[in-house]
C-alpha cells in the first residue's frame, strides 16, 4: 500500500480505537482530511482510499480545486471550509462548501445571511470560539457566544451544527477541549441539534475524541508535510 494509504488507514484505526476506549461510536466521528497546499491529485488518491470529507482554508486555492474535481469526478463528498473567511470571498465559498467551520464574527454572519436567503440547502456552520484572551486568534468571545448563536439559529439559510475550536498555541489542549465540551452543553440547552464539535488536529485528535469531538480536522498525520 502507498505511504498515503498507510497513514490514512493508521489514522482511521486510531480514531476507531480512541472512540472505543471512550465508549463512543466511531460512526459519529467525521474525519475531515485537510488537503490545503496539496494538488488535486491528493484528493483523488484520498477518494480512492475512501475519504469523503476534505478541508481547505483559502478560497483562492479551494475554489479552483473544488471546481476542477467536480468537473472530473462524479464521486459525492463534502468540502469543509476551515480557515478565516474574508467577506468578499463568501460568494465564491458558497458555490462549493458544504460546511463552514469558521464562522467567527458578526460581519461574516451579516454577509452569509445576505447571501444564503435564496439557498436550497442551508449551509452547515460551526461557530468558532475564541478561548484565549487574544483577539487576533479569531473566534467569538465567550461572553458573546450565546447571543451570536441565537442570531445564527434565526438565519434561514444557515444550519448551526455546533462549535469549532482551534487549539491555542502553547496551551494544554485537554483544558481547551474540556471547555469546548462545556460550551457545547450550554449551546445544546438552547439548540439540541447543534451538538457537533469540530476540534482535534494531527497532534491531538485522540484526546479530542475523549472530550466529544465529532469533526476532526487532520492534515499532516495523513498527507505528510505540506508543500510550501
Ligand atoms: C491546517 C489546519 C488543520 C490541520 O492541521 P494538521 O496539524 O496538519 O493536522 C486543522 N485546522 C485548521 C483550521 C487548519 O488550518
Amino acid at each position: 500500500m502507498s505511504e498515503l494509504g498507510q497513514r490514512y488507514r493508521s489514522v482511521v484505526e486510531k480514531i476507531a480505537s480512541a472512540a472505543e476506549s471512550t465508549n463512543r461510536d466511531s460512526e459519529q466521528i467525521t474525519l475531515v482530511v485537510v488537503t490545503k497546499n496539496h494538488p488535486d491529485q491528493l484528493v483523488y488518491d484520498l477518494l480512492a482510499l475512501g475519504a469523503r470529507d476534505f478541508g481547505e482554508n483559502r478560497d483562492q486555492e479551494a475554489g479552483p480545486k473544488a471546481k476542477q474535481i467536480a468537473a472530473e469526478s462524479s464521486e459525492r463528498f463534502n468540502w469543509h471550509f476551515i480557515g478565516q473567511l474574508q467577506t468578499n470571498k463568501v460568494k465564491s465559498v458558497l458555490e462549493y462548501a458544504d460546511f463552514l467551520h469558521s464562522l467567527d464574527r458578526p460581519s461574516l454572519l451579516d454577509e452569509l445571511q445576505k447571501r444564503t436567503t435564496e439557498r436550497e440547502n442551508a449551509l452547515k456552520v460551526f461557530v468558532q470560539v475564541n478561548m484565549t484572551e487574544d483577539p487576533e486568534r479569531g473566534g467569538v468571545n465567550l461572553e458573546d457566544l450565546m447571543p451570536f448563536a441565537e442570531r445564527v439559529l434565526s438565519s434561514p439559510g444557515l444550519e448551526l451544527v455546533g462549535l469549532m475550536g482551534v487549539g491555542g498555541l502553547g496551551v494544554n489542549p485537554e483544558r481547551e477541549f474540556e471547555r469546548m465540551a462545556e460550551l457545547s452543553g450550554k449551546l445544546q440547552a438552547i439548540a439540541p441539534e447543534a451538538n457537533k464539535l469540530s476540534m482535534g488536529m494531527s497532534g491531538d485528535f485522540e484526546t479530542a475524541i475523549a472530550y466529544g469531538a465529532t469533526h476532526l480536522r487532520i492534515g499532516t498525520a495523513i498527507t505528510g508535510n505540506r508543500p510550501t
